[in-house]
C-alpha cells in the first residue's frame, strides 16, 4: 500500500520514472507524450542537460541562504534577465516557489502599497467569472471557478467578479469583436462604481485563461480598455501570466502581444519548466518605490523565497526561451492550430478550437449550432482525460461552469521543443481518445 497522499484517492497513478524530451516513461516502459506539461509546465521537455547542470553546479556551490540575510548570484541574474524582456515599467522581481504563492504576495504588495499611500480604504478585488489565480486562500478566493472555490467560501476574503472575455459564447450575434470586447471591459467600471473606486485596489485577470476553460484568449482591444479603466480609477492592474507566461503564446509575455503592461505580472510554471519549483511576481518601480520610501519593509514572505538552486535552473531555462527556443512556439503554434482545425473542425462535437502559440483549447459540445453543452453528469472531460492517457497522451481536460452553462474543455500544450511530427502524434492520439470517450 502507497502512503503518498494522492490528488484522487481512488485512482491509481503509474510511476513515473524517466523524462525524455517530450515524453515521460513510466516503470513498465510506456510512453506519454507531454502534450500539457502538467498544466504548461514542461516547455523545453523533461531531460535539458543545460538545465540540469546548472541545477548541479548550482547544488554543489550553495544548495540555500535565507532571503533575511542574503541575495544570491542566481537571484540577481535572473531578475536582470527577467526585467530586461519584462514589459515596460516592470522593474523589480519578487521570487517565491509558485503560482500560488506569486498571486498571494501580489494581493498584499496591492494592498500594502495602497496603505503606504495613505489610501487605507482600498482592499477590494475585482477578478472575472472564468479565471483560475491558484489554490492558496486568497488566491482561490480571486479565482471564479465555482467547483473549486465552493466548500471553502466561508474562510475567504470577499471578492466580486464580473464577464470574463470569452467570444465564443459571450460575442453577440451581429456584434463585432471589437465592441464586444469593450462593452465586456466596462462591466469593469460598473463594478467599480458600484464598490465604490476608493474601496477597490486591484483587478485580477489571465490574459489567456487557462485551467478553467482550456487556452481563451481575449478580443483585440479588451485589455486596452481595461487598462484605461484601471488608470482612471487610480486602482492596480494585477495580470496573472502563471500558465500562459514564459513564452506559451508565442512572445515572452502574453500581455505583450495586447500591447499594455499590468503593475504587478505574476509568473511560475514555465519560469522553472517543471525543474524546480519556481514563481515570481514584477511589479512596477512605482509600487516598490512606495514601499522603499515608505515602510521598507513588504510584510510577507515564506521561507524558500529567491531559493538559489530554483532561480539558477530558471535562470538556464529563460536563457534558452530567450536565446532562440521561445521563437519557435509562434510557428509551431500556427501548425498545431492547423492541424487541430483539420482533424477536428468539423468534427460534430467540437465547438470551437482556439489559443495562441502552443497553448491551445478545444470545446467539446453536444451539438455545434446551438453550443448546447453536453450533460455535466456525464464527466465528458474526464473520459476524455483517461482515453487519451490510454493512447499515451498528456492532455489537460477540464470542466467547469460559467455563467450557468457548464463545458467541457481539452487544453493542449506541449513543450516548445516539439516537431511536427509530434504535432501529427498530438492530434492522432486526441482523435483516439475522443473517439473512445464520445
Ligand atoms: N494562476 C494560474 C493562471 C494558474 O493556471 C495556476 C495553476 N494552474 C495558478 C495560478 C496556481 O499556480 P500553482 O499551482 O503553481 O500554485
Amino acid at each position: 500500500m502507497s502512503h503518498v497522499f494522492p490528488r484522487h484517492t481512488k485512482a491509481t497513478y503509474p510511476i513515473a520514472e524517466k523524462g525524455d524530451g517530450c515524453y515521460i516513461i513510466d516503470r513498465d516502459g510506456k510512453k506519454y507524450f507531454d502534450g500539457s506539461g502538467g498544466a504548461a509546465v514542461s516547455c523545453l521537455g523533461h531531460s535539458d542537460p543545460d538545465v540540469t547542470n546548472a541545477i548541479k553546479t548550482q547544488v554543489d556551490r550553495l544548495a540555500f541562504a535565507h532571503t533575511g540575510f542574503f541575495s544570491t548570484e542566481p537571484a540577481e541574474e535572473l531578475a536582470d534577465l527577467l526585467i530586461a524582456h519584462a514589459p515596460g515599467g516592470l522593474d523589480r522581481v519578487y521570487f517565491v516557489s509558485g503560482g500560488s504563492e506569486a498571486m498571494e504576495a501580489a494581493l498584499k504588495l496591492a494592498r500594502q502599497y495602497f496603505l503606504e499611500k495613505g489610501e487605507t480604504s482600498r482592499h477590494r478585488v475585482i477578478a472575472r467569472r472564468q479565471s483560475y489565480h491558484g489554490n492558496t486562500l486568497g488566491a482561490l478566493a480571486t479565482g471564479g471557478n465555482q467547483w473549486r472555490r465552493e466548500p471553502f467560501s466561508p474562510l475567504m476574503i470577499d471578492t466580486t467578479h464580473i464577464s470574463p472575455c470569452y467570444e465564443y459564447r459571450g460575442r453577440l450575434e451581429g456584434e463585432t469583436a471589437f465592441d464586444y470586447g469593450q462593452r465586456i471591459a466596462n462591466e469593469l467600471e460598473t463594478e467599480i462604481q458600484r464598490l465604490g473606486p476608493e474601496n477597490v485596489m486591484a483587478f485580477v485577470a489571465e490574459p489567456v485563461v487557462g485551467a478553467t476553460a482550456g487556452a481563451v484568449p481575449p478580443v483585440d482591444g479588451y485589455f486596452k480598455r481595461i487598462r484605461e479603466i484601471c488608470d482612471q480609477y487610480g486602482i492596480l492592474l494585477i495580470l496573472d501570466e502563471v500558465m500562459c507566461g514564459m513564452g506559451r503564446t508565442g512572445t515572452l509575455f502574453a500581455c505583450d502581444q495586447d500591447g499594455i503592461a499590468p503593475d504587478i505580472l505574476c509568473i511560475a510554471k514555465g519560469l522553472g519548466a517543471g525543474y524546480q519549483p519556481i514563481g515570481a511576481m514584477l511589479c512596477t518601480s512605482q509600487i516598490y518605490g512606495a514601499i522603499e520610501s515608505g515602510s521598507g519593509f513588504f510584510q510577507h514572505g515564506h521561507t524558500y523565497i529567491g531559493h538559489p538552486v530554483a532561480c539558477a535552473a530558471s535562470l538556464a531555462v529563460l536563457k534558452k526561451l530567450t536565446g532562440g527556443v521561445a521563437d519557435q512556439v509562434e510557428p509551431l503554434g500556427v501548425k498545431l492550430q492547423a492541424a487541430l482545425q483539420d482533424a477536428f473542425g468539423q468534427h460534430a462535437h467540437v465547438g470551437d478550437i482556439r489559443g495562441r502559440g502552443l497553448f491551445r483549447g478545444i470545446e467539446l459540445v453536444e451539438d455545434r449550432g446551438s453550443k448546447t453543452p453536453f450533460d455535466p453528469k456525464r464527466g465528458l472531460h474526464k473520459a476524455v482525460k483517461k482515453a487519451a492517457f490510454e493512447a499515451g497522451l498528456i492532455c489537460y481536460p477540464m470542466g467547469g461552469t460559467i455563467d450557468g452553462v457548464t463545458g467541457d474543455h481539452i487544453l493542449v500544450a506541449p513543450p516548445f521543443i516539439m516537431n511536427d511530427t509530434q504535432i501529427g502524434e498530438v492530434v492522432s492520439k486526441l482523435d483516439q481518445a475522443l473517439t473512445a470517450a464520445l
